[in-house]
Order: C-alpha cells, then structure tokens, then sequence
C-alpha cells in the first residue's frame, strides 16, 4: 500500500504538539539536597588520600574512552607522567556507571571499542554487553599503566592557567592542588543524571534508583545478566522508555513479580540481530591495521561515496545505506537540495512504517501495540535496536502505563498517578537520561580559567569556538576531546575520539621536541575554522519538527549558540581525511608553539 505522507506529517505533528511544554529543560530537576543521595556510587568503596601538591606533565579530566585512549597514545609517545582524574571508583567512564542489566553497546563492537587491536582483544558479541565493555576499559588502563597516578572518586573544582609558570593548577573536591604542563578533557556528553520533576517525586516511601546508578543489593543479580531474583515479590515501575530502558525492561520483565512501563514517548525499536563473534572469522579479517580499516570503512559508509563492501553492517550503516538508495534513484537532472531532502524523508516514512509493523508482529495486545509506536522520524530521537524489548509486553507480568505523551502525572508515597489512577509500586526506578541541554559548567562542575583569566564560559558566550573541536585560543595546552566543530560522528563517538587522541598525542611530542613550553590555537586560526563550519548545512538532527527530546532542545528554539554545534562542512569522511593530512604535514597549521 502506498504510504500517505500527508497524513504521516499531520500525525506526526499531532503526536509533537501533545509533548510541547513550555517549561522545556527545566522540566528535568537536579539531584540536590534531599535527592543528592541518587548519585552515590553504589559500585566500589570510597577510599580516604592525601591531597596531591605535586606537579604532572599531562593530566585528563574524565577517565572514560577520552581518558583512556589519550592516556594510551601519550604513553606510547613516551609521557610516562600522566594522571586522569575520575569522578568515579574506577576507570570506564559511561560504562562504569550504567551497569543496567542488559547494557549493550548498540554500534558494532568492531568498532564501538577502542584499541581492540592494540590490546589484542576480540569482542564477544556483535554488541558487546556493558560488563565486556567495562573489563575492556579496565585493560586499557592495566596496558597503558594508567591506574599507577590516576586519581578516582575526585570531581575537578577548577582548572587555571598559570601565566608565569605556563602550566594548569587542579583543583579537586579532595583538596587536590597540582600543576600540569598540559590537561585534557572528556567528561563526555551524557553523565549527568536527570530526574523528572514529577509533583511529589520526594514523597515517595518505597525504594527508587537511577539507571546509571543500579541497585543490585536491593534487585538481586549482576551487571553480567544474573536474574534479579529479588524482584520475584515485588512491584516494579520503571518511568522512561529511551535506549536505557528499551535495554533493561527484559530484564526486569523476566524476574519482578509485577512491572509498569511508564512511557511518555516511545522509542522506534528496530531489529537487533545480536551474534557472536567467530573467532576463526575474527583470525582471518584481522590483519594488521584492521580497525583503522573498519573505521574507515564505517564513516565511508556515511558518506555519499560509499566503499564497495560495507564491513559493519549495523543498524546504522542500514539507515545511512537506504537514505543513500533513495537519494541515488534520483534522475541527475532533478538533483537538487530540495529532492535531496524529499528523498531522505521517503526513507524515513518507509523506515518508520517497517518499524511500526514490525511492533504489530511482536505485540499481541492490539491496544498495547499501538501505544508502542513511533510516530516521528526516526532521527528525531536516539533509534533503538532489540529484539526482546517489545515481546516483554506479551509477559502477563508486564503492562504499558502509556501517559499520552503527558508524563507521569504525580508521585505519591505508594505509587505513581497517571490519569487519575494510582499504580503502587514498591520500587521506581528512573530511566530518564541525563543532563544535555543544561550549561556546560554546570555539567562540568567547573568553568576553565585560561589567559588573563577568562573563563571558558565567557569565550563561549556566543557558542563553542575551537579549532577541529580540541584547541581553543587564550586556552594554551588544553585539549578537548569531543566530536563537535570536527568529525561530529555521533553514530560512534570512539572513532572521534581515537583520531583526537592521535593529534593531542603529536601536539605534544612535537611542542615537547622543539621544547616549546606552551602550545596555543591563534585567535586567526580559530575563527577562519569557525568560519568554515557556519559554511557547512547546519545541524543534521535536533530539527524543531521533531518530537520534543535531548536531541532538539526539548522542541524549544536553540538559542544562537546552537548554531555552531555543528562538525566539518564536507562530513565526517572528509574531517578525517583532512586532519591525518593536517597531522602528516607536521606544518601544525594554525597552532602556535613557544
Ligand atoms: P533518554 O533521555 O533517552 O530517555 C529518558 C526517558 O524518560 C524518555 O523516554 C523520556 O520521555 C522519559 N521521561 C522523562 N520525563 C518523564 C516523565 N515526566 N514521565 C514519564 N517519562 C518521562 O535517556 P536514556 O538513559 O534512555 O538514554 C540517554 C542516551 O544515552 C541515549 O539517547 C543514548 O545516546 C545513550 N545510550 C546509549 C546506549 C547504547 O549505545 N547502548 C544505551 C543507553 C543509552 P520523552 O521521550 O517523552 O522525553
């Protein structure tokens, strides 16, 4: 049948307008005073230390992949001295604090994992689960020697340039005050945890938890996929039904004696197709450079000059792969930026219809089903893949609390309200993601000092300014790494990383060889990168068309800054082909050393 797309738009802006608040962002409340309790680490004991005083040539906010890879490539470039500073018990960063049951990586893990080939290790799994993941991170930093001066369960409280000594002072929550010749940063862009401010949230007698905090003590299990046989006598409710709860509502489904779903927007949950990983295969595609080769292979595959072979074969490659197909069907001549657009959004419908059909396979519940579907484009909110999530709502155990796109409605000291109803619960447990759209200081926790004391703030007042995301000027030795303002490859943030880690790792041989004692961005140099950005299309997601979510602001405008959270004009492919020639140069163009 041929879809209706007049008819798929209206529904899709119904389903919109009934999701609008005016509140936007500040619907979502803090885990302060009474609340702050949610944020303690139920994962490894805190361990009482001297203040350090001490002075290091590199030190790393955040020891997750950011921390562990630029670790890893400075200690191959011979800087024996680096510290990462780690505001949990371990290193891991995301996959330290979401031991869910189920967390899943849902890029291949081919790809998602870094220094796999470095480290000699083969996944498990074409999705590795968290637990694999973690362990993976742990190695990395036993490999690299990471852990000897890492300083964990420490929260950075300020970071100055010292003009005279040319180096960074740290300061921590535990007293710390050090020197570091250069720093780095990568706190990452989802550790923050939110709630939603849900009238009488506080209220709540029962027991309650954030994903990224799991309570294991209390559910039973472990993060490697136990049951949570304690849940056999007790009522669950879980509110959010985003990636993190699409994870581990199986999970909850097979062992809590009853489970409620409360969904305010559904996710589009597309196939998974999980598989081990044969190691006889594995032996025979890993030759040396292999995951710079599948690296490569997975960004051309985003670009529209594809290789002949797609090696990844994920769902993501498959979403770029039928936009491509479609924008390919179009006669040369009508080839314009308008049919460009009309053909990805044909993709889309097509997509999303298969996805809503594929929930009237699984779901038998003809009432549950249709609350169960999508109804925006695909790229308007972070797209699912699982193929156990949808068949939990068969389980006579579970049922979809749908709330009609309005949310839970009140929490009282038993339950949760939703249309009048009162649901008891014993345990609710927040699925309901983290900070995004909050300034960055406060995500961060502190706001860097550079030259003449600026704060990074007030450089960005307008909106972020670098050079390829990682220099900033009047900001000498500090690195970022994210992939903003470069290859802004969102649909696997490791290759960004990686490739960061390579520069930030020759930046400093080099400023060390020329025995330069600072490196900077010239003020030129960052706003000619600028200047190249704002000529690119823009942001490819977060339309204001789309369902209110992270990805869009909450459907709120973006203020002027938005404009340039934006990657390289000609995309990601191309992002990385020009920086490795920026690097092979060695010219360091636009980098002043002194
Ligand atoms: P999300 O922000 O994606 O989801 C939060 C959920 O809470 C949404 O369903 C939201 O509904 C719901 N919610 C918020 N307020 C209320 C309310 N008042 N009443 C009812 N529901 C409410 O968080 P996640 O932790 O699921 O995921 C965050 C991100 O982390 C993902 O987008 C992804 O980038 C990453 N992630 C990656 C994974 C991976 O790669 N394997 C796995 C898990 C997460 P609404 O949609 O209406 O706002």
């Amino acid at each position: 049948m041929p879809i209706d797309k007049e008819a798929l738009r209206e529904k899709y802006a119904e389903e919109r307008a009934k999701r609008i608040r005016p509140d936007g962002n500040d619907q979502y409340i803090e885990f302060k005073g009474q609340l702050s309790h949610y944020l303690a680490d139920p994962y490894t004991p805190f361990v009482e230390r001297e203040p350090k005083r001490d002075h290091v040539t590199f030190a790393f906010i955040g020891g997750g992949f950011a921390g562990l890879v630029v670790g890893a490539k400075l200690k191959d470039a011979g800087i024996s001295d680096v510290r990462i500073i780690e505001k949990g018990g371990d290193f891991g960063g995301t996959w330290y604090w979401n031991r869910y049951p189920g967390a899943q990586c849902d890029t291949a893990s081919m790809i998602y994992m870094p220094l796999l080939e470095e480290l000699g290790h083969v996944p498990t799994e074409k999705y590795a689960h968290g637990a694999e993941i973690l362990e993976h991170s742990r190695n990395i930093g036993k490999k690299y020697g990471l852990y000897e001066n890492a300083l964990f369960h420490t929260e950075v409280t300020g970071l100055e340039w010292d003009e005279s000594a040319h180096r960074w002072t740290v300061r921590t929550n535990r007293g710390d005050a050090f020197t570091a010749q250069f720093v780095g940063m990568g706190t990452g862009p989802l550790h923050v945890p939110k709630l939603p401010g849900i009238p009488g949230i506080e209220s709540f007698k029962g027991h309650s938890f954030h994903t990224s905090r799991w309570d294991y003590a209390y559910t039973g299990g472990d993060a490697n996929g136990a049951p949570m046989e304690k849940l056999a006598d007790k009522r669950v409710a879980i509110i959010g039904t985003g990636a993190t709860s699409v994870q581990c509502v199986p999970h909850l489904a097979r062992t809590a004696m009853k489970l409620y779903v409360f969904q305010r927007t559904p996710s589009s949950v597309d196939v998974r197709d999980n598989e081990p990983i044969d190691p006889t295969w594995f032996r025979n595609i890993a030759s040396p450079g292999w995951q710079e080769r599948w690296y490569e292979n997975f960004v051309g595959n985003q670009s529209p000059t594809p290789p002949d072979e797609d090696f990844v074969q994920d769902g993501w490659t498959e979403i770029s792969r039928r936009i491509r197909s479609k924008v390919a069907d179009l006669p040369r001549e009508e080839m314009t930026p308008e049919t460009v657009l009309a053909a990805f959004e044909d993709a889309d419908f097509e997509k999303m219809e298969e996805i809503r059909a594929r929930v009237d396979t699984i779901v038998e519940d003809r009432e549950t089903a249709q609350n169960l579907k999508a109804w925006y484009r695909q790229l308007c909110k972070r797209p699912c893949f699982h193929d156990e999530y949808l068949q939990s709502f068969n389980n006579p155990n579970v049922e979809l609390v749908d709330t009609g796109g309005k949310g839970v409605e009140r929490i009282t000291g038993k339950g949760l309200v939703v249309a009048g109803t009162e649901y008891e619960a014993d345990c609710i447990i927040y699925a309901s993601g983290f900070e995004v759209g909050t300034e960055y200081k406060r995500r961060a926790g502190f706001d860097m000092e550079g030259r003449g004391g600026v704060k990074l703030s007030q450089h960005w007042a307008d909106g972020m300014r670098t050079k390829h995301g990682i220099h900033v000027h009047g900001f000498p030795n500090a690195f970022i790494v994210q992939p903003t303002q470069g290859a802004n490859l969102i649909s696997n943030i490791p290759h960004n990383i990686v490739d960061s880690a390579k520069t930030i790792a020759q930046v400093v041989t080099h400023a060390r060889d020329v025995k330069a004692d600072e490196v900077e961005v010239t003020k030129e140099a960052e706003e000619a990168w600028v200047e190249l950005l704002l000529t690119g299309m823009g942001l490819i997601i977060g339309s204001q068309e789309c369902t209110p979510g992270y990805y869009n602001n909450e459907g709120h405008a973006p203020g002027p800054a938005a404009r340039l959270n934006v990657g390289y004009p000609s995309g990601a492919k191309a992002y990385f082909e020009y920086i490795e020639e920026w690097r092979q140069a060695g010219a360091y163009e636009g980098l002043e050393f002194r």
